[in-house]
């Protein structure tokens, strides 16, 4: 797809903190499908400002997610490299009378939050901060105590924004605390960078969690007094787990466990991609299919329930459509494209694979066999030809010969065959295994 300048540009906006999870993968897919299906552009912002925590091992794991996942950024950004641009944006709106100085240590804002809440109010910031004559801020600087900084809400001037997922959104800005956008050594909180980020960087459309809607309206306001239109703003239902509940476990569930466990790629992508919305979710290995039915008014609003159980399922249905081609570097060594088809009706991801590969290559495990099965078998032997279809052939000469069908004439074969109970169709299987080692097998077993 080409992109031309009207399209649409989304970011997916992590922080280095730890490893991606399942939440933050289905907002990362969500803007990267947004920006495909208007053939837009789709850019990672690493949000690294907190150094304290950020770790570039973490940045090259998000890479590495989103690489084997195939969103692909069309380019990345990072916002410890954006400092200036931070600070610029800072003076600019401290000399526009936007952003204030306060003095409150944490333990005075817990308790005006205390007293808040004890009186049944909304913790609100009282703005005490802003009511501060010259003489008072002087007098806490002469003390020693540096300021962290809050952006001035403008309280007459009404926020609403028509969400791409929820419709019309209204806030009261009289209702908000005006964040603390610095802390009192200079480094930055989310707010502001990430506006300034938005402008620059022409996003056009953020998509994020519902986890951010009162940010948004802070930031509605940081775009305006930027004199920046603000963006298209859509928030997604919360992701939780099967029972309802925001799980730890969702929040530990990255791309590692699901690779190791087998899920593939295309079947994270395929639930995600449905998962909350009013379309089925099926699994859909294809992109552009995905893609064509993509439309946040298909988003609904209440969270968007995470089974690990549909999960398996979508992952299995996936894998049975995988063709050879796709899968064969990760297949047992000389497994050729029969023994994938043989196979992979019998797997639920490519993990399994080899344990039912094992049943060619042998050895095979020996069952016990009593005297007149293994009569049974010694006929088999005898009976067996080999042409385009031993298997074939070889049943339906035994059928007429000993009258045995069912369970009876086939079950001995396949233990002789394969030592197992069940697996893939002997049909696909027996000519995988050869006539030499089918024989060896078969006469094994009949000799008990
Ligand atoms: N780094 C922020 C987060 O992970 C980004 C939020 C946003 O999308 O603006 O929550």
């Amino acid at each position: 797809m080409t992109s031309d300048p009207s399209s649409i540009t989304t970011r997916f906006a992590p922080s280095p903190t730890g490893r991606l999870h399942v939440g933050n993968i289905r907002t990362a897919l969500h803007n990267w499908m947004l920006a495909r299906v208007s053939g837009g552009e789709f850019v990672l912002r690493i949000d690294d400002t907190d150094a304290e925590r950020s770790k570039e091992e973490y940045v090259e794991a998000i890479r590495a997610d989103l690489a084997w996942l195939g969103l692909d950024p069309a380019r990345e950004e990072r916002q410890s490299a954006r400092l200036d641009a931070y600070e610029a944006a800072f003076e600019r709106l401290r000399e526009a009378g936007r952003i204030y100085p306060a003095y409150e240590t944490q333990q005075e804002l817990e308790l005006k939050r205390k007293v808040l809440l004890g009186r049944g109010k909304p913790p609100i910031y009282d703005r005490a901060a802003l009511a501060l004559s010259e003489e008072e801020r002087a007098a806490k600087e002469a003390e020693g105590t540096r300021p962290h900084w809050r952006f001035k809400l403008d309280h007459e001037e009404a926020i609403a924004w028509e969400d791409g997922v929820r419709g019309a959104v209204k806030f009261d800005p009289a209702q908000l605390s005006d964040p603390v956008i610095r802390r009192a050594d200079g480094s930055w909180l989310y707010m502001l960078p990430s506006t300034v980020d938005d402008i620059d960087m022409g996003i056009t459309q953020v998509l994020r969690g519902e986890d951010h809607v009162s940010n948004t309206a802070v930031q509605i306001q940081m775009f305006t007094a930027l004199g920046a239109e603000p963006p298209s703003f859509a928030h997604e239902a919360l992701l939780v787990g099967k029972e309802g509940k925001l799980s730890k476990r969702l929040g530990s569930l990255g791309c590692d466990a699901f690779r190791e466990r087998g899920i593939e790629p295309e079947a994270i992508v395929a639930l995600l991609a449905r998962l909350g919305t009013s379309l089925p979710v099926e699994p859909i290995a294809d992109r552009a299919a995905l893609l064509a039915t993509f439309d946040l008014s298909t988003f609904g609003r209440a969270p968007a329930k995470f089974d690990e159980a549909e999960l398996e399922r979508v992952n299995t249905a996936i894998v049975h459509q995988m063709e050879y081609a796709a899968v064969k570097a990760r297949l047992p060594e000389g497994m050729d494209e029969a023994g994938w088809h043989a196979v992979r009706p019998n797997v639920s991801t490519i993990n399994e694979v080899g344990e039912w590969w094992r049943l060619v290559t042998g050895p095979i495990e020996a069952v016990a066999f009593d005297g007149e099965t293994r009569g049974y078998l010694t006929q088999a032997l005898s009976a067996l030809e080999w042409g385009d279809d031993p298997w074939g052939a070889l049943t339906s000469a035994l059928k007429e010969s000993t009258g045995r069908k069912g369970k009876a004439l086939f079950l001995p074969l396949r233990q002789a065959l394969t030592g197992m109970n069940h697996g893939p169709d002997m049909g696909e299987l027996l000519p995988l295994i050869g006539e030499d080692e089918a024989r060896a097998r078969l006469a094994h077993a009949a000799q008990g």
